[in-house]
């Protein structure tokens, strides 16, 4: 029996699914039931499909494209009044479905390209530098992961007076296309008056083999990390209030990081380790709105009149976090007064790699996804995020941001 079925054939298992009592609640948040309005393509169908599976009736290609065709925005899990974890139980599945249901060349071969650069930095910055290269000839899915880096802020001033140490990874896909974003969050740190640690040699944390319900490949690329951020977690120096915080400037790799815990259960050699790492982990936002006061009086608003201010939080932030609404909070507290659409709650379709995989799907929701968030029309403007996932997916010409770099760009020098 392989480690990853003994995991999965613990005895929550079964636990697990039994809450869900199929009242159908989750249905009416899920992107996916709302624009097929079929049972099999939301989350009650899905949990369905995966209570047949694990209790042995067989399974076939339909089951794999219903899962795959999942978001992991988990939505059903907000809005789920059972408590639901929706989470571990799409994990379930599709560990369980993927030694059962034989991928296709086509489905196979981009989840293999992608999970190996993805574990293989140096690859990564390869298959970008080759992917530029033949941008034009490739699919429009790809075409947002093409644009050469955005253009640097400034180098980051001195900590006058040190609060705290932040650990702050410097990401996979990130590095090479956003730098620009740590490098605006060290600077705000540091005026803040924090010491920032950029812990470089930590790559991918997990999160791109995650949602490709590939665990091990997941695990792999989580080693980095684990290895990267082990002196800090057990430094006894940094015990108590000096604990470190560990940050990183996507949502998505927060999660993945707070969700270590999921990954290594049943794994007693790690279990300390990893609930330090969910401990210390915290969202720029979870800082930063102790700090709002402070910054509030330094923010040029001069340099933001006229704009047209929204705000999309990630589904990782709202849902997967559970940080629903302190982004939006946290700019209200700094004298904006943005706005959210009329779906916040919806996934923008960008989904991790779900993008790559699942274009046409992915292509709906964003053009939805827009519109609800003025960028189809609405003059002057600019929408804000916390994941390079969601920035990337969603913008056309620069009107897509995250929150980090356009607070840094607005943010006064002198009080
Ligand atoms: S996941 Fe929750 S909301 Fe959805 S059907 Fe099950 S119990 Fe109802
Ligand atoms: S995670 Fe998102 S797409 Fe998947 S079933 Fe839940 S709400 Fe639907």
């Amino acid at each position: 029996m392989k480690p990853e079925e003994r995991m999965l054939r613990r005895e929550d298992t079964a636990e697990l699914l039994s809450r869900c009592v199929q009242c159908g609640f989750c249905n009416a948040t899920c992107p996916t039931y709302l624009a097929t309005g079929l049972e099999l393509e939301g989350p009650r169908g899905r949990i369905g499909l995966i209570k047949s599976m694990v209790e042995g009736h067989s399974v076939s290609a339909k089951t794999q494209l219903h899962l795959d065709q999942c978001l992991t925005c988990l939505n059903c899990e907000s809005s789920c009044p059972s408590g639901v974890e929706y989470r571990r139980i799409i994990d379930i599945g599709r560990a369980w479905m993927k030694d059962r249901i034989p991928r296709g060349i086509a489905s196979l071969l981009p989840r293999v390209i992608v999970s190996k650069m993805m574990s293989h930095p140096r690859g990564l910055g390869l298959g970008f530098w080759v992917g530029r290269c033949f941008k034009y000839v490739l699919p429009s899915a790809f075409q947002p992961y093409l644009e050469l880096p955005r253009r640097l802020s400034p180098d980051p001033s001195p900590a006058n007076e040190t609060l705290k140490t932040v650990l702050l990874l410097k990401g996979c896909v990130q590095r090479h296309l956003a730098p620009a974003i740590n490098q605006a969050l060290r600077d705000l740190l540091g005026k803040l008056g924090y010491r920032v640690i950029e812990i470089g040699d930590a790559d991918c944390c997990g999160a791109v083999g995650h949602h490709l319900g590939e665990r091990g490949a997941a695990k792999a690329q989580a080693r980095k990390t684990l290895k990267a951020l082990r002196p800090y977690l057990f430094d006894a120096s940094l015990k108590g209030d000096q604990a470190p915080i560990i940050m990183m400037t996507s949502s998505a790799c927060g999660l993945m990081l707070r969700d270590f815990e999921a990954l290594y259960q049943n794994d007693p050699e790690m279990a300390e380790e990893v609930r330090r790492i969910h401990q210390y982990t915290l969202d720029p936002v979870e800082l930063i709105e102790h700090h709002a006061p402070e910054i509030s009086n330094r923010i040029d608003h001069e340099r933001v009149k006229g704009l047209n201010l929204k705000i999309h939080e990630p589904c990782t932030l709202q849902h997967g976090m559970k940080l629903k609404g302190r982004l939006t909070a946290l700019f209200f507290s700094l004298g904006f007064t943005p706005s959210q659409g009329k779906a916040p709650h919806l996934c923008c379709g960008a989904g991790g790699v779900y993008s790559l995989m699942n274009p046409e799907m992915a292509q709906s929701l964003r053009q939805e996804k827009r519109r609800d968030l003025g960028l189809e029309g609405e003059a002057d403007t600019i929408a804000l995020t916390s994941n390079i996932g969601c920035m990337l997916h969603l913008d056309s010409k620069g009107e897509v941001i995250h929150w980090i770099e356009f607070l840094r760009g607005v943010f006064k020098e002198e009080p």
